[in-house]
């Protein structure tokens, strides 16, 4: 972006059920827009969006509370629950700004880190990393499933930046391109990489949730982690065709030397095991095959219909 003047900032966080955290979240936040403000990094227009994201608390009663009590408050409402990524979605293209930090409510990434990635801004970047280089608060499970998600996606040629979740800064510019990507499937780890621009990191430690409790069970982090590796590869598919074509081939020479067997010795009649074998073997496999082909079937089905992602019921201050 290169600009020199103070950037109008807007910090994007997506609420679900985060009533118990979202006062103490203001505070640090306002805290740190007015340092920045302070110092003549953003602009004084710059502030903290929320979106509930169809949370079943008193998130958005204590939304628009906070925005009444604060003018650097704002906050948008979706209809219902959408996700993580379709709240960011909606905030990202939603509110204003020069530059727009999607960060979570909980504040496990470190808010000071957003300092640095207004500098980098600053200096020139559109696309600011928040990478977490200290998991040690995390549990071994989640460190443990996270660096197993990172191999995998790296394995299957996605583009992804190491210990990366959605804490980042983007740049308006940015977030314009980002526009023209239409899918259902949403996966912003993945897409944002896509994008290009001068893009910068900022590495922080990750520290334990403040309260409430985590919205990504282990169910969903599976699904996240699905959702990415279908969504931006075709690997999966690769691989059940290359298995398919080995054993095909295989299936061949095993008709070579049952054939052999048959005309040119009057040796053993052919076995139950010859036949039943890859009877079940081929049945396996064509079931797989089916299974993955329906997976991608699934998403082409999905992404045709062009639903939209989310629907703003309310908004506050924006
Ligand atoms: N979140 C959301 N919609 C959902 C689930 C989660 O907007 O359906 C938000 C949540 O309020 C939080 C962020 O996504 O701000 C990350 O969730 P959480 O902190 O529970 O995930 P974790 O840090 O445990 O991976
Ligand atoms: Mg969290």
């Amino acid at each position: 972006m290169g600009v020199q003047r103070a950037i109008q900032l807007g910090i994007v966080v997506p609420c679900y059920n985060e009533e118990p955290v979202l006062r103490d979240t203001t505070t640090r936040l306002l805290a740190l827009l007015d340092r920045l403000i302070a110092a003549g990094k953003i602009a004084v227009a710059s502030r903290i969006y929320y979106v509930d994201d169809g949370s079943r608390d008193g998130t958005w009663a204590l939304i628009e509370e906070l925005a009444q009590q604060h003018e650097r408050v704002g906050g948008l409402r979706l209809s219902r629950n959408r996700g993580h990524q379709n709240a960011l979605l909606a905030g990202l293209y939603t509110v204003p700004g020069d530059a727009i930090v999607s960060v979570d409510a909980d504040l496990q990434d470190d808010v000071e880190a957003i300092e640095r990635m207004v500098d980098a801004c600053h200096d020139g970047a559109d696309i600011v990393y928040g990478v977490r280089d200290d998991r040690s608060i995390d549990t071994a499970f989640k460190r443990w499933t996270a660096q197993a998600f990172y191999r995998l996606m790296a394995l299957f040629g996605v583009e992804i930046v190491y210990n990366h979740a959605d804490f980042r800064l983007m740049s308006r510019r940015a977030i314009d391109a980002l526009r023209d990507y239409h899918e259902v499937n949403l996966f912003l780890r993945g897409i944002v990489p896509l994008i290009g621009f001068p893009t910068a990191t900022v590495s922080y430690a990750r520290r334990a949730r403040r309260a409430g409790e985590s919205k990504y069970p282990s169910r969903r982090m599976l699904s996240l982690a699905w959702e990415g590796i279908t969504s931006f590869s075709i690997t999966p598919l690769r691989i059940v065709t290359a298995l398919g074509a080995v054993i095909f081939a295989l299936t061949v020479l095993m008709s070579f030397y049952v054939l052999g067997v048959r005309l040119l010795t009057d040796a053993a009649v052919p076995g139950w095991a010859s036949t039943v074998l890859p009877i079940y073997l081929l049945g396996g496999i064509q079931i797989l095959s089916i299974g993955i082909l329906g997976e991608y079937l699934g998403k082409i089905y999905r992404e045709v219909k062009q639903r939209p992602r989310y629907v703003v019921q309310q908004t506050v201050n924006v």
